[in-house]
């Protein structure tokens, strides 16, 4: 039963469009459950009504016209319940309703399942029987596991469009909208550039070509180099193999001859599409076909097709421009799974902004696009990404929204916000100097969080006063091994210096969870809450030694060096590091370097040290809050997963009561406090952070100016009140609604962002 799901869903996955998709389902589950119908009807986004999109059994000339209105018939009753209806006799339920021109007349027995995607009831999966029996349990479980298999697979053939491709008049029309999660802030209005990790067939995206010779000589330039990859692998094994043996690499050899995979490539190569794309559609296409075949020796054919796919495509993108080279002019980065180490090989004056279909807000890829203040969309899931190369886009990234094929009146729309984002930004340069004060002369000290070297002149040139997290994976992600000690300290030498005499936090490496080292790989199930941080460096004391005495040699002669340790969730590994970071100290001293000790900090981010602030207190010297991680852990949301990403709020009563209950915590141990996720920076958040006793806030400098801006033009009493009112609101959402009305009435919002986005089209 097993075998026989997973066959049916990788061979829907596979279809090349919607119809298809359907067709296959239809076909497959009237065979595996023996019935006589088997339909699909689909809800129409506009009407509601329920159209019969495929069917076995029925007819299927009907296919794409026949439809029941919203309250007709058994099909919609399944929609409006959103549960399965059984019928042994159809024909004498309430609700039946014959559907003209099915030839349904005949059939007695029903059994409608709904197909369900995010709580949204997308269509109906119908088998029926002439005989009247009743489906037994067994058959109606099946069919409810399958539809909860594919619902995700319609689902996003009918965004991507493919639904669309059932009229006559097909091509895209404009302002064609995908939703996703906020990123970073900010309008960008560009074409698409789209971005896939090398080496893998399945993410490379169609491409519309012209100079088809260009693409042939190179795709049979490939084949070249492969075969005699092949041919020189099995002359250096013929010596230990049996004739039988050898003959597969002929095999192999074989598909690779011209009448068989590589004129299907060629074909698709001269239909227009550049040559990795066209690799891609014939390799997918084969082993879809292959994986469907029930004889297991067969099934493994998908495998030897899969590696030659991978070596043809090694060979075309050995030779294909790099990134940085397929930006003539500033464009939108679009991706599966965008990486920092992507943003890393593009110019940054060339991005204006990023897409990636996988991620949340507080992915790491997303606080980088803040911190440089690119606008960005994460978790757009149904974006069609691979089609989108070269194509028009419009990203908002005060709403989570991306528009491709714009129309003109749209563009022009989004082009205001843009300027009035510009006359804003103006607006917050002049505020540069001027310190962090309510209006009732209550000061608050703005840090910044840094990551890249860039980041120090854009935060200096916006009034921070001090570096209050520096991440230091990032240097290490960009890079092909450790940096050694001496590279180290030069990395951090330019953030303290560039500060001083003002304070530089700077954090141990945080690698784990989803910021992995691609020379370091951790591989596990659960990753968040696995071998991550403080975790890791005290496993690898090399690795922890060499930062610290990095950091403590860097700081010679400047004397501003804090240093932050992430993911503490225990006293133990505060006595640890401490004992370590006094070790490398006394050295270094010893050394001849003008250095002091640094004070040492840790993160509070971790619910275990929520409730041991007064322990962690008598260690250290310093305290941060993480409230990404925080919401995460506490929440039990990952921060990371677009599909839990509406449950993922730092506005949470939970979160808010913590957040609380750490500051009055802090106070009693009198240690000094921060706040250095993501909240910090939103002005909702700085204000709320400021009313619970937070005086040190720490953020992008993209959002500095800003949180600057709202924090002079309140007073602190009026924070506290705001804070009063929201506190014990029962859910997160009324926070937010609470504190966005309370903004819009102290007059503020308006310097948050410009005139509110445009939440459809
Ligand atoms: C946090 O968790 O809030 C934090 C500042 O650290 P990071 O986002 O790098 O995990
Ligand atoms: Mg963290």
């Amino acid at each position: 039963m097993l075998g026989l799901l997973r066959r049916i869903t990788q061979e829907v996955t596979a279809a090349q469009s919607l119809p298809a998709a359907l067709d296959i389902i239809v076909r497959r589950v009237r065979r595996a459950m023996r019935a006589e119908v088997c339909s699909i009807y689909l809800v129409d986004p506009n009407s509601q009504d329920y159209i019969l999109m495929a069917t076995r059994g029925l007819n299927s000339e009907v296919a794409g016209q026949a439809s029941l209105k919203p309250d007709e018939g058994l099909v919609s009753l399944v929609g409006r319940r959103a549960e399965p209806v059984n019928l042994e006799d159809a024909h004498s339920h309430p609700s039946f309703h014959y559907l003209k021109g099915t030839g349904e007349e005949r059939y007695q027995s029903f059994l409608g399942v709904p197909i369900i995607h995010h709580r949204q009831v997308l269509g109906v999966l119908v088998v029926q029987h002439e005989d009247k029996r009743r489906f037994d349990e067994g058959e109606e479980a099946f069919l409810i596991t399958l539809s909860a298999q594919l619902a995700g697979v319609i689902a996003h053939a009918e965004a991507t469009g493919a639904m669309t491709s059932l009229n006559s008049n097909a091509k895209p029309e404009g302002d064609l909208r995908y939703k996703g999660i906020a990123g970073s802030s900010g309008v960008a209005i560009a074409k698409a550039i789209v971005v896939y990790p090398p080496a893998d067939l399945n993410v490379i995206p169609d491409r519309k070509v012209d100079d088809i010779e260009a693409e042939l000589s190179a795709f049979n330039a490939a084949l070249l180099a492969v075969r005699k990859d092949i041919k020189k692998a099995g002359n250096r094994l013929s010596k230990h193999l049996s004739s039988d043996e050898k003959a597969l690499f002929d095999v192999y050899l074989k598909m690779l001859d011209d009448n068989a995979l590589a004129y299907e490539i060629e074909q698709k190569i001269r239909g227009g599409n550049w040559a990795q794309g066209a690799l891609r559609e014939v390799i997918q296409f084969h082993i879809s076909h292959f994986d469907r075949m029930d004889d297991p020796y067969l099934r493994e054919r998908a495998s030897d097709l899969r590696d030659l796919g991978r070596r043809i495509l090694s060979h075309l993108q050995e030779n294909a421009p790099n990134l940085a080279d397929r930006f003539s002019e500033s464009a939108i980065i679009v991706g599966e799974e965008l990486t920092a180490s992507m943003l890393g090989e593009v110019p940054l004056d060339k991005i204006k902004g990023l897409v990636s279909v996988m991620g949340s807000g507080n992915s790491h890829v997303a606080i980088l696009a803040r911190a440089m203040g690119i606008p960005t969309v994460m978790g757009a899931l149904d974006l069609p990404y691979t089609q989108l190369e070269n194509v028009d886009m419009i990203i908002d990234g005060y709403q989570g929204q991306v528009f491709t094929y714009p129309s003109d009146t749209l563009i022009e729309s989004f082009q205001q916000i843009v300027d009035e984002e510009k006359a804003l930004e103006e607006e917050y340069l002049t505020l540069k100097d001027l310190p962090c004060e309510t209006c009732d002369g209550h000061r608050l000290s703005l840090f910044v969080n840094t990551g890249l070297s860039a980041d120090i002149w854009r935060s200096l040139d916006r009034g921070a006063e001090g570096i209050g997290l520096y991440r230091t994976e990032v240097p290490f992600m960009v890079r092909e091994r450790f940096p050694t000690e001496a590279e180290q300290v030069a990395i951090y030498r330019q953030q303290l210096e560039g500060f001083a005499p003002a304070p530089v936090t700077v954090r141990t490496l945080d690698i784990g969870g989803d910021k992995a080292l691609p020379y370091f790989p951790i591989n596990e199930e659960n990753p968040f809450l696995g071998w991550r941080g403080i975790r890791v460096t005290l496993d690898h004391l090399e690795i922890f030694l060499a930062q610290i005495r990095a950091m403590i040699k860097a700081s010679s002669g400047l004397h501003n060096l804090k240093i932050l340790l992430p993911m503490i969730s225990n006293v133990a590994e505060v006595e640890d590091a401490l004992a370590l970071v006094r070790r490398a100290y006394a050295e270094i001293k010893e050394e001849g370097y003008d250095v002091k000790m640094p004070e040492v900090g840790v993160m509070i981010e971790v619910p275990a040290a929520v409730y041991q602030v007064k322990q962690l207190a008598s260690l250290v010297d310093f305290m941060s809050v993480g409230s990404n991680d925080l919401t995460q852990y506490l929440l039990a949301v990952d921060r990371n997963n677009p599909r839990v990403a509406d449950l993922y709020n730092s506005f949470h009563p939970a979160v808010l009561r913590a957040l609380l209950n750490i500051v009055i915590e802090a106070q009693h141990e009198s240690i000094s406090l921060s706040v250095c996720g993501e909240m910090a920076g939103d002005p909702m958040g700085a204000i709320l952070l400021m009313a619970m006793g937070y005086d040190i806030l720490s953020m992008s400098a993209t959002s500095l100016p800003k949180v600057k801006a709202v924090i002079r033009n309140i007073t602190e009493e009026q924070a506290q009140l705001m804070l009063e009112q929201v506190i014990s609101l029962a859910h997160a959402d009324a926070v937010v609604q609470t504190m966005n009305r309370l903004m819009r009435e102290a007059n503020i919002e308006r310097l948050v962002r410009p005139s509110k986005s445009k939440s459809s089209k």
